[in-house]
């Protein structure tokens, strides 16, 4: 792989992004308590359908503590709409222990962050990036979907997402300093274009840098 590639990867991408970028509400916040809730409910959802429970979410429970005292069927009730019943226990326990543990504030460190119930390393990063403008990189499958098929990136792992290896080979491709610009171009480019079925070679910017387009054509010749 030519050094150049990430480089042009980056120009191409986030040119696509000025005239691609997806809006959403949690995306014009720095709310820590809305990026949080947004991130919860983007868990194995997608945004679209996220969208149609967050706004009604934050109309119910604006604050964490409204959160900790919500009835937990009314938390049910919203979340379960897109599929995230299972979730419900876990966002009233996240906002229980940041009230008791941080005061009633969205904490500022990964480590902490990662303390909270329903929290992993994806959530943490998430709120540190979009909430507080850290150089955060919050890997899921889109985006690992994105980086092994552009740069081919292997993992040896059966779930790729629980690979510290990769995550960290992704990480060392972007840009320094990192933004959520860079973040965000990721996501919405690998939702609307690298899709996991059938991505939108013939749409892609940079299809001819890409190592899976390179093994396709290799295999049709
Ligand atoms: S060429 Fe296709 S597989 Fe490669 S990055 Fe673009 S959309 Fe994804």
């Amino acid at each position: 792989m030519q050094t150049c590639i990430p480089g042009l990867f980056w120009t191409r991408l986030l040119n696509w992004h000025i005239n691609n970028e997806r809006l959403y509400p949690w995306r014009s916040t720095k709310n820590p308590y809305h990026v949080l809730i947004a991130e919860f409910l983007l868990q194995q959802t997608n945004a679209e359908l996220a969208l149609t429970a967050y706004t009604e979410f934050l109309r119910l429970f604006p604050s964490i503590l409204s959160l900790v005292h919500a009835d937990p069927v009314d938390v049910e009730n919203i979340i379960g709409r897109i599929g995230l019943t299972y979730r419900a226990q876990r966002l009233k326990q996240c906002a229980e222990a940041i009230v008791t543990t941080f005061d009633g504030q969205v904490p500022r460190s990964r480590n902490n962050l990662l303390t909270l119930p329903g929290v992993g390393p994806y959530i943490a990063d998430a709120v540190l990036c979009y909430a507080f403008d850290e150089p955060t990189v919050p890997i899921d499958t889109n985006v690992i979907r994105l980086f092994s098929r552009f740069f081919g990136l292997k993992s040896n792992k059966s779930r790729p997402r629980t690979d510290k290896v990769l995550a960290e080979n992704i990480a060392f491709l972007y840009p320094n300093p990192i933004s959520r610009r860079e973040n965000l171009a990721v996501l919405d480019f690998a939702s609307l274009i690298c899709k996991a079925k059938n991505p939108h070679c013939d749409l892609c910017p940079f299809s001819c840098l890409c190592a899976f387009t390179a093994i396709k054509t290799c295999h049709n010749n």
